[in-house]
């Protein structure tokens, strides 16, 4: 199958190099061609637009980061849709508006092209590993079609619905994961100032029921002062955005969603945009004086 993969960013390099390790045709494209080296040197094909992705694939995936950025890559000048051929299937994994996925859907549907919307969970690391939590909206049967693609990037594969309906479980997902993250950082900051061991407080949070997936991670980030991403708080901030429009859009009040989205504003005007989304406790570090971390 002659697959394409656009947008060779943090998560994409790894996703799209298991899609070339697993022996697919890979044709690839982003903004920096740079980015795509290493996949051209296990034998990808660069194409200087999304269009001559489209136009050698039956197949193309995309790993981006924003709608604005997936509308370019669909609908821009050298778009997707200028290569599309009938019976070609569009599978994006980016972190998206359900609305913006609808529209693509629409408008490929009316030219034979089945639109899928496949975010994933699971991070660098689990991208690295090929073990990401893959959300899939759209026609069963193109699941179908591209399952074992998928397969090389992750397991936990989830049929949720109609096209958008992956984003709709990302979003909720992203909304609970960033709303732990930021009250992890709120935690800790409180009990390192006020005298506790950053290791004990740990060990006993992480049996405890403030136990969840962020605070693990600190052994990598926080307690090392590694705030490389990873996800960046750019792209975290963007999520908890879309996932606010969809509470406007179904009338769903999400007051604890608007208080992180301002800590990971705060966080962003601090400096720290494109730090890992762990750095929502720097702000907090600067005003206690206390960093949590672990002594060498
Ligand atoms: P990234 O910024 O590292 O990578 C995005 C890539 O897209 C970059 O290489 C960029 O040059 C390219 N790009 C941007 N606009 C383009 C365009 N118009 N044409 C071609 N290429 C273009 O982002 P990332 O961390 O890899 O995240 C990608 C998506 O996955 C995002 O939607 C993000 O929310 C989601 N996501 C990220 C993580 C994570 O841990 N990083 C986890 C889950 C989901």
């Amino acid at each position: 199958m002659n697959t394409g993969f656009i947008g060779i960013g943090n998560m994409g390099k790894h996703m799209a190099g298991h899609i070339l390790d697993a022996g697919y045709n890979l044709a690839v494209n982003d903004l920096r061609k740079e980015a795509a080296v290493p996949l051209l040197e296990k034998g990808a094909k660069w194409c200087d637009t999304p269009g001559e992705v489209a136009a050698a694939s039956r197949v193309v995936f995309t790993s981006l980061p924003t709608p604005a950025s997936v509308e370019d890559v669909v609908y821009g000048r050298n778009g997707l849709r200028t290569g599309w051929k009938e019976g070609d299937i569009y599978i994006d994994m980016s972190t998206n508006s359900p609305s913006l996925i609808r529209r693509i859907a629409r408008d490929a549907g009316a030219i034979g092209v089945a639109v899928l919307d496949a975010p994933v969970s699971g991070g660098t690391k689990g991208a690295e590993a090929g073990t990401l939590v893959i959300m899939v909206g759209g026609d069963p049967d193109s699941l179908q079609k591209v399952r074992g693609v998928l397969e090389t990037m992750g397991k936990k594969i989830f049929p949720v619905g109609d096209a958008g309906c992956g984003n709709v479980a990302k979003l909720a997902n992203n909304l609970i994961s960033l709303a732990c993250n930021s009250i992890s950082a709120e935690g800790f900051a409180l009990g390192i100032k006020a005298g506790i061991n950053p290791q004990v407080l740990w060990d006993i949070i992480t049996v405890s029921t403030g136990n969840n997936w962020c605070l693990q991670q600190y052994h990598n980030t926080t307690f090392k002062g590694n705030f490389e991403p990873g996800f960046r708080v750019d792209l975290a901030y963007k999520d908890i955005g879309l996932a606010l429009d969809l509470g406007k859009e179904y009338g769903v009040p999400l007051p604890v969603g608007v208080t992180v989205q301002k800590d990971l504003q705060n966080t962003m005007m601090e400096g720290f945009s494109d730090k890992g989304v762990d750095a929502v406790i720097l702000p907090l570090e600067n005003v206690t004086g206390v960093p949590v971390r672990l002594d060498e």
